[in-house]
C-alpha cells in the first residue's frame, strides 16, 4: 500500500497562514494527493495549486460549506471525480469566539458548533464509510488546547465546548471504526500563529500567554502539520482515540 493512490481533503486548508495549508503541504510532501476544501472558494485553488507545484502530487481546491450538507455534497462529489478515493480527512476548518459566557447568546452558540462540531460530522460522516469499504482510513480532527484546560487562550465557552465535543467525537468513532483499519485521533493545539483571532489578540494579552509556554514561543503551523502527518501515515495503524497536545507545554498533565 502507498499513499500515493490516495486522497487527504483538508477542511478549511485555504488560509494561507492557517494550520490547514501547511498540512496539506506537508501530506504532499509525502506522497499524498490533496483535495483542499475552504469556504473561500478562491483560497482552496490557490492553495492546492501552490501544494501540487511544490510536491508534484495531485490536487485539487474546492468551494465548501462545511456546515451547508448540500455543499459538502457537491464538493464531495467534484472530489470523487477528479482525484484518487479518499484515505485521510483532516477536520481543520474552525472558528473561534472570544465572547464570554456572561455575553454569549444562541446564535453565536450555534454559530461555533456549525462548524468546529457539525461541520466536522458532516464532511467525516460522508468520507469515512468509504474508507470502511476499502479497510484503510485515517482522521484527524483539529480540538484545541482551550477543550482541555478550560478556554484561557483567545477561545471562550462556546469555543472549549465545541473543541471538547470534537474530542468525544474523535474517541467514539475511534471505537466504531477500529476493526476496519480507520483509525482517528485529535491534535490540540495551543496558541499558534495564524489569522484565526483575526488580529484581536492584544500584544499584552499575547505577551501574558507566552509567559505560560514552557518553550517559549507561539506554535509554528508547521509543527502541528508534522503531527497530523505522522498521524496520518499508513504504519501509524496502532495509535487511534489518542488526543496529541501540540503546545509548547502550555498545558501538561
Ligand atoms: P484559520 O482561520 O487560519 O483557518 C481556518 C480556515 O477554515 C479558513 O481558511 C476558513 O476559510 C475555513 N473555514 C471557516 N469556516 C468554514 C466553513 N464553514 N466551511 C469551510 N471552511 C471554513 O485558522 P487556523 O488557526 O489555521 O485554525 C485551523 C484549526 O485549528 C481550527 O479548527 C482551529 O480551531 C484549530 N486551532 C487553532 C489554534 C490557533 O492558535 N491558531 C489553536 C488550536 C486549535
Amino acid at each position: 500500500m502507498t499513499v500515493s493512490d490516495k486522497t487527504a481533503v483538508v477542511t478549511g486548508g485555504g488560509s494561507v497562514r492557517g494550520i490547514g495549508r501547511a498540512t496539506a503541504h506537508a501530506l504532499a510532501a509525502v506522497g499524498w494527493n490533496v483535495a483542499v476544501l475552504d469556504l473561500d472558494e478562491a483560497s482552496a485553488k490557490d492553495a492546492a495549486h501552490e501544494v501540487g507545484e511544490r510536491a508534484g502530487v495531485r490536487t485539487a481546491g474546492i468551494a465548501c460549506d462545511v456546515t451547508d450538507e448540500t455543499s459538502v455534497e457537491g464538493a464531495l462529489s467534484v472530489l470523487a471525480d477528479a482525484l484518487p478515493p479518499v484515505g485521510a480527512l483532516v477536520n481543520n476548518a474552525g472558528i473561534t469566539s472570544p465572547v464570554p459566557f456572561l455575553e454569549v447568546g444562541g446564535a453565536e452558540w450555534d454559530r461555533v458548533f456549525a462548524v468546529n462540531v457539525r461541520g466536522a460530522y458532516n464532511v467525516t460522516r460522508r468520507l469515512v464509510p468509504g474508507m470502511v469499504e476499502r479497510g484503510f482510513g485515517r482522521v484527524v480532527f483539529l480540538s484545541s488546547v482551550s477543550a482541555e484546560r478550560g478556554g484561557g487562550v483567545f477561545g471562550g465557552v462556546a469555543y472549549s465546548a465545541a473543541k471538547a465535543a470534537q474530542l468525544g467525537f474523535a474517541r467514539a468513532l475511534a471505537r466504531e471504526v477500529g476493526p476496519h483499519g480507520v483509525t482517528v485521533n485529535s491534535v490540540a493545539p495551543g496558541l499558534v500563529d495564524t489569522d484565526i483571532t483575526a488580529g484581536k489578540l492584544s500584544g499584552e494579552r499575547e505577551e501574558q500567554l507566552l509567559a505560560g509556554v514552557p518553550v517559549g514561543r507561539k506554535g509554528r503551523v508547521q509543527d502541528v502539520a508534522d503531527l497530523i502527518t505522522y498521524l496520518c501515515r499508513e504504519q501509524t495503524s496502532y495509535v487511534t482515540g489518542a488526543t496529541y497536545d501540540v503546545n509548547g507545554g502550555s498545558h501538561i498533565h
